[in-house]
């Protein structure tokens, strides 16, 4: 049996944000997740990938991760999903947001905000969505199926946690999120991080210095 799901990772933006091209293998279908710039690089994932991207999902509303959603979706004609409305107000600024940070970016209005239990779906391929406030208030993670593959954008990283130094951040929430939601799933669950280095949920419960006590 093949694997249901390929991943191709494209870093944009000055941030290095993983933005990733996710296929369903069955139908040859496809999401890009978190479009946060650099469009050109990411067309050339999609046309790699061979796939017929049906959808943008989004984790959260930071620039790094929405920046170029608007332009995208409206170039290849294909509604957003996610994140959790409690965003919205990230999403409306992302301009102005943007010009301080001398990246190109649009308004993001999805099409549809996603929350706790909801489902989100790529081709054949469903993943269910985990609301995990902290980073931003309405950060959502999204986990397949099987319960192997998490896209964790900017909750967990490798030996890490997404910042919080926001006028809107919470530290306490985002770990207490993560406790309750992401530790108790498989050893084996890879976590695809919004920065650096993929990891799995058994390696962070074992040495995240975040989640120790
Ligand atoms: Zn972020
Ligand atoms: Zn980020």
């Amino acid at each position: 049996m093949s694997t249901p799901l390929k991943f191709l990772i494209v870093p944009v933006t000055p941030f290095q944000q993983n933005c990733s091209i996710a296929c369903c293998t069955s139908s040859n279908r496809s999401a890009i997740i978190d479009p946060g710039g650099d469009i050109e690089r990411i067309r050339q994932a999609i046309s790699e990938s061979g796939s017929e991207p049906e959808k943008i999902i989004l984790t959260h509303g930071h620039i790094d991760h929405a920046g170029a959603a608007a332009e995208l979706a409206e170039e290849l004609g294909l509604p957003i999903e996610g994140p959790h409305e409690a965003d919205k107000f990230l999403l409306d600024d992302l301009v102005s947001h943007g010009g301080q940070l001398g990246i190109p970016a649009r308004p993001v209005a999805p099409d549809r905000w996603v929350d706790e239990g909801g489902e989100v779906t790529i081709g054949d391929c469903s993943f269910s969505v985990m609301h995990i406030p902290g980073h931003t208030p309405g950060h959502v993670v999204y986990l397949f199926s099987s319960g192997d593959i998490l896209i964790g954008g900017d909750v967990l990283f490798a030996g890490s946690v997404g910042r919080t130094d926001f006028p809107y951040g919470d530290h306490d929430a985002l770990i207490s999120g993560i406790r309750e939601k992401l530790m108790p799933l498989s050893d084996d669950t890879i976590v695809l991080t919004g920065h650096g280095q993929a990891t799995t949920i058994g390696r962070e419960r074992q040495a995240n210095p975040f989640l120790k006590g």
